[in-house]
């Protein structure tokens, strides 16, 4: 049987396809797995050996051992090299100008981070054209691409204006679907005296702008950004306009935001860095991910957060960069991958997993993650012979090419 149109990508050393069947009966979509043989989306992890792959209409049509391959139009040799899914990093902040590498030097020499950081960012990219904010956004999502991220979020927050925070997410949409209103990303300083006029604002004429342009609402929940009540209103306020739920939650110190991420319905609660007894069991409970953010740390000189902890009890974990320029200035999902394993103690199948498949479910998407039958046929070949290269060779760039769709975007086969 031949599929018309169609690219096998044969001799594949290593294919992570990450449509395994859970480990028990009952698997949910956990970090040891996903939902399994049958359900939409991804799987648990799983890969074959000497495996091809046939791309057909932009989607993964067969995949299975070389040898049993059906014919196509086109081939690659993959030459015994690794094959996966593309990355999927579910939280990213690309809409800004300026850079912090001042700040990030003065933190290295012992000076705190503190969240009122993010106004150095607001100012400039209030100052900024569109066009400014375009090429750096185009430029870092191109970046993503080169290092194998195929599917990414983006979120406004360094405008908190009405103007510039509708201006940020209709820069995002024109360079992915998942577009993220973070209006409540902190106070900014013409409403210091009067916090609770800017919620007004965010829950309020700022999201009727914004919610058209977005797919998800965000809130920054933290000690010198918004509490509990506060972040409860944005996410409401959100839901109400149609938009799904995700918190920034407990990255500086303890605090609600993995409770009220839960109570809201969330997606995804992110960072996860300083996390309770109780938060573990809510995100082990909750059908939602703890999506964790090993830059930040690695960035902030913070401990990293507790992943074996998290996954031990039965969470999904996503890994993403944060990449933003105060906090996380990488695009580099790798480099998120070599810090979970070597720092956050997951195993190397964890990490490839939360990179892929974990981030599709905090993206809450089915068709990208995995590369089952049906999938789309986004995909990363590696310059190495196995997923686990990107933590034994971290800081190399492994990535050979990238397909979007199907569609070659990045390097060459
Ligand atoms: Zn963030």
């Amino acid at each position: 049987m031949a599929y018309p149109g169609s690219t096998l990508i044969t001799r594949i050393g290593e294919l992570v396809t990450n449509d395994g069947d859970p480990p028990g009966p009952a698997g949910r979509p956990g970090g040891a797995g996903g939902p399994g043989r049958g359900a939409p989306g991804p799987g648990a992890f799983a890969a074959i050996a000497d495996a091809a792959l046939v791309i057909s209409d932009g989607m993964v049509a067969w995949t299975g051992p070389a040898a049993r391959a059906p014919a196509a139009d086109a081939a690659v040799d993959a030459a015994g090299r690794a094959v996966l899914p593309g990355f999927v990093d579910s939280h990213a902040h690309l809409v800004f100008a300026g850079e912090r590498s001042a700040e990030f030097a003065a933190r290295m020499a012992g000076r705190p981070y503190r969240a009122g950081g993010i106004l150095v960012t607001v100012e400039a990219t209030r100052a900024a054209p569109d066009a400014a904010l375009r090429a750096n956004l185009r430029r870092l999502a191109a970046e993503m691409r080169s290092q194998g991220t195929t599917t990414f979020e983006c979120k406004s927050g360094y405008g908190l204006t009405v103007r510039d925070e509708a201006r940020g997410l209709a820069l995002a949409a024109e360079v992915t679907p998942e577009v993220t209103y973070l209006g409540a990303h902190v106070v900014p300083p013409e409403f210091a005296g009067d916090p609770a006029g800017y919620l007004d604002l965010v829950c309020g004429p700022m999201l009727a702008a914004c919610a058209p342009r977005a797919r998800w609402i965000d809130v920054f929940c933290e000690r010198g950004a918004f509490g509990a009540q506060e972040a409860a209103a944005v996410l409401a306020a959100g839901r109400a306009a149609g938009l799904g739920a995700r918190v920034h939650a407990n990255q500086l110190g303890p605090g609600p935001g993995v409770r009220v991420a839960a109570e809201a319905g969330a997606a995804s609660a992110d960072h996860c860095t300083y996390l309770t007894g109780a938060d573990v069991d809510t995100l082990a409970s909750a059908p939602m991910t703890a999506t964790l953010l090993p830059g930040a740390e690695f960035a902030t000189r913070h401990p990293y957060p507790d992943a074996r902890r998290l996954l031990d009890a039965g969470a999904t974990v996503a890994l993403a960069t944060d990449c933003n320029p105060g906090s996380s200035f990488t695009s580099s999902m790798p480099f998120c991958i070599a810090l979970a394993v070597r720092e956050m103690r997951m195993t190397t199948q964890e990490a490839v997993w939360a990179a892929t498949a974990g981030g599709a479910l905090a993206l809450r998407r089915t068709d990208v993650g995995h590369l089952g039958v049906g999938a789309r046929a986004d995909l990363v070949l590696l310059d190495a012979p196995s997923h686990a290269y990107l933590a034994y060779r971290p800081g190399v760039p492994l990535v050979a090419a990238v397909w979007q769709q199907g569609r070659l975007v990045a390097g060459t086969p």
